[in-house]
């Protein structure tokens, strides 16, 4: 089965999002990825092949929350803009509370991804 991994990115983080998947696209070619709708989509431009769900603000950080609860999550790539307010933060709030809750591999941030990806890198090698 392949491994799936969520990459979520806030409006003002998403360049940092597609520059960094950009960066580790051959990593992120080994892996199954999906991502909410708006960031999806700015990944599919960059060459990603990713299943996207619904606009983060319209349900998609739900559906994360759920497929983290339901164990069909590896781990989780979550740029969030520490400078502004969302409307949905309540959906984030619960997303992060169900990948902290579940011990999923949570990153806010490139170091963090980088940490994340490397882990699971490692990880497929000793498996
Ligand atoms: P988006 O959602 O990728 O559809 O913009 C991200 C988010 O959770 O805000």
């Amino acid at each position: 089965m392949t491994r799936r991994i969520a990459l979520v990115a806030h409006d003002a983080q998403k360049d940092r999002m597609v520059d960094w998947a950009k960066a580790n696209a051959a990593a992120l070619g080994g892996l199954s990825i999906c991502a909410t709708g708006t960031t999806g989509g700015r990944l599919a431009e960059a060459g990603l092949t990713v299943e996207r769900l619904l606009s983060g603000p319209l349900g998609g950080d739900a559906q994360l929350g759920a497929m983290i609860a339901e164990g069909r999550l590896e781990a989780l790539i979550f740029f969030i803009d520490p400078l502004t307010a969302v409307p949905h933060d309540v959906d984030v709030k619960s997303l992060l509370r169900l990948a902290i809750l579940y011990d999923t591999p949570l990153a806010v941030n490139r170091a963090s991804a980088d940490a994340v990806l490397a882990a699971l890198m490692q990880k497929d090698h000793a498996t």
